[in-house]
């Protein structure tokens, strides 16, 4: 069993609006439900996260199953697209979540989130929580304990079951997850995910449009442009960075489940019979990659799909994975941060039917004189929950620091690379710092802080987890030597100023 959290959700969110890592969007209005700003720290967060995946996916030098070089390009599509692309994809038709409304509280649940716990006998009273909510899972087991008098649960007369499987007696003795009474939560109800809008002067049902779900259909819709206008050659990829909208059910858990975030994507095209192999591959590689960045072994697992969950595109084929990150709100359960997915030549086969350009958008592979649709392995990572994921695992508390707490990000993935300090705010020290800081910031974001003791700034920059600290001493006029303390062990070496630069490029690496 792994271990309990002992990070605090609201610890985090604090420190996060304190630092400027993330802020409701437009909170001075009283902010709006499932949209979240990024601050000057997080922006520069979330910048490199997006910029590690294009160097490593895109640019990166990746060797395949076989041995050859993994070939990647890039597209960036609009927002909007010709709404005949969501028909072709089954968003129209299906992108769909049940949906369940609180009478009393007026809260909106997905069906498929909640779960109730209760005695199994008809007349019991039964309490419905949100699964892989650890807090509200709790007040249902209290509720239920309180209610029967009992000390603990009774595996011979409580069950645990999915809301879905509930009929309507069932539903009527169920209380919600925010209600006090029973018999208010609605029976399940399907709702479009897709935001609507129209295009052009007129509000009309002939202008809508919707906002785009999700980046990969861009991708779709361009293949036959991307093979026409480039030189690549099956198996390759077209990757894609950007913005997607869903009108979640339930936004919550912070950023975690928004209405608008980032998704980074790979559409990668490959020969059927190929299909195991490069699953496998994505499959792990995008795991590894996850590590790479700073995202330990106990918090981070690969799940492979049953059978009945795989989504309506990924056929009996090579397999659907989930890469999922155990945040303090899920724990001990885990939440997804990217799904690798065998889409088989679903999307190809709908657009190539739905467009009318059915053999033209086939691949015709000249060398082997054979003409097919490709299938697809797909990783589709998120953004905004890689970054959730970088800022919980970085909240390190440590008393023994002023700041009793400090970000313990991995140095490429960190906002601020090096904080510059002059010792003291005379001596010539200000320009000597000045000019290193105008030095390092060509190449990596840095601050220079000239004011409060070095104490303080130390405990500024443990909290926006700036992996180094450089200070400018009255030593430095004579030994051109300057101090380098290290964020993680609070160990500090003297090093010498012309050497820092190359220094500090060999431990933070590339964007
Ligand atoms: P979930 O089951 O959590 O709703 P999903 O399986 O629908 O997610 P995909 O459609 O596979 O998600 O999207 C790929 C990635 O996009 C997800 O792994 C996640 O990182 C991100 N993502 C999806 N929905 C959201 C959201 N509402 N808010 C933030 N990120 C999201």
């Amino acid at each position: 069993m792994p271990e309990t959290p002992t990070k605090s959700m609201d610890e985090i969110v604090a420190l996060c609006r304190r630092r400027g890592f993330i802020f409701q969007s437009s909170e001075i209005y009283g902010g709006i439900n499932g949209f979240w700003d990024y601050g000057p720290m997080g922006t520069e967060l979330k910048r490199n996260l997006k910029a590690a995946w294009w160097r490593d996916v895109v640019r990166g030098e990746n060797t395949g199953p076989h041995g050859e070089s993994v070939h990647v390009v890039g597209v960036d599509c609009t927002i909007i697209m010709n709404p005949k692309v969501w028909e072709a994809s089954g968003h129209v038709g299906g992108f769909n979540d049940p949906m369940v409304d609180c009478r009393e509280s007026k809260a909106r649940y997905r069906a498929d989130h909640l779960t109730v716990l209760g005695a199994s006998d008809a007349s019991a009273r039964l309490y419905a929580f949100i699964e892989n909510d650890t807090d509200q899972r709790e007040r249902a087991v209290k509720a239920l304990l309180k209610y029967e008098k009992c000390e603990a649960l009774d595996p011979a007369r409580h069950i645990v079951r999915p809301f879905t499987q509930l009929t309507a007696a069932d539903r009527a003795r169920c209380i919600g997850p925010d209600a006090k009474d029973a018999g208010t939560l609605t029976e399940p109800r399907q709702f479009n995910l897709m935001f609507k809008t129209n295009v052009g002067a007129i509000e009309d049902p002939s202008n809508m449009a919707y906002l785009r779900p999700e980046t990969a259909q861009g991708i779709f819709a361009n293949f036959e442009n991307v093979t026409n206008s480039t030189r690549v050659r099956v198996p390759f990829g077209i990757a894609q960075i950007g913005k997607a909208f869903r009108n979640e059910v339930t936004p919550r858990n912070f950023t975690f489940r928004s209405r608008e975030f980032e998704q980074m994507e790979v559409e990668f095209f490959i020969h059927p019979s190929e299909a195991t192999e490069w699953y496998s591959w994505w499959r792990d590689q995008r795991f590894a990659w996850w590590q790479s960045i700073g995202l330990s072994g106990a918090n981070l697992q690969l799940r492979e799909h049953d059978r009945d969950e795989l989504a309506h595109y990924a056929k009996a084929g090579a397999g659907t994975s989930d890469i999922e990150y155990r945040f303090p709100f899920s724990a001990p359960g885990f939440g997804e941060l990217e799904g690798v997915a065998h889409r088989g030549d679903y999307d190809l086969q709908q657009h190539a039917e739905h467009s009318g350009r059915r053999d033209k958008m086939k691949y015709f592979d000249a060398e082997k004189n054979e003409r097919y649709f490709p299938h697809v392995i797909e990783p589709s990572a998120g953004a905004d929950r890689g970054t959730l994921a970088l800022l919980c695992e970085a909240y390190t508390k440590d008393e023994s620091r002023p700041s009793g707490v400090y970000m313990k990000f991995h140095p490429r993935m960190a906002p601020v690379k090096a904080g510059v300090f002059p010792l003291v705010n005379k001596d010539g020290l200000p320009e000597i710092a000045e000019k290193l800081f105008k030095q390092l910031r060509k190449r990596h974001n840095c601050e220079y802080d000239p004011k409060q003791t070095i104490g303080k700034r130390y405990a500024r920059m443990d909290e926006a987890g700036t992996p180094f600290c450089i200070t400018v001493d009255t030593d430095t006029l004579t030994s051109q030597a300057v101090t380098i303390r290290h964020r993680d062990t609070q160990q500090q070496e003297r090093m010498s100023i012309d050497a820092v630069d190359s220094w500090l490029s060999d431990q933070v690496g590339e964007g």
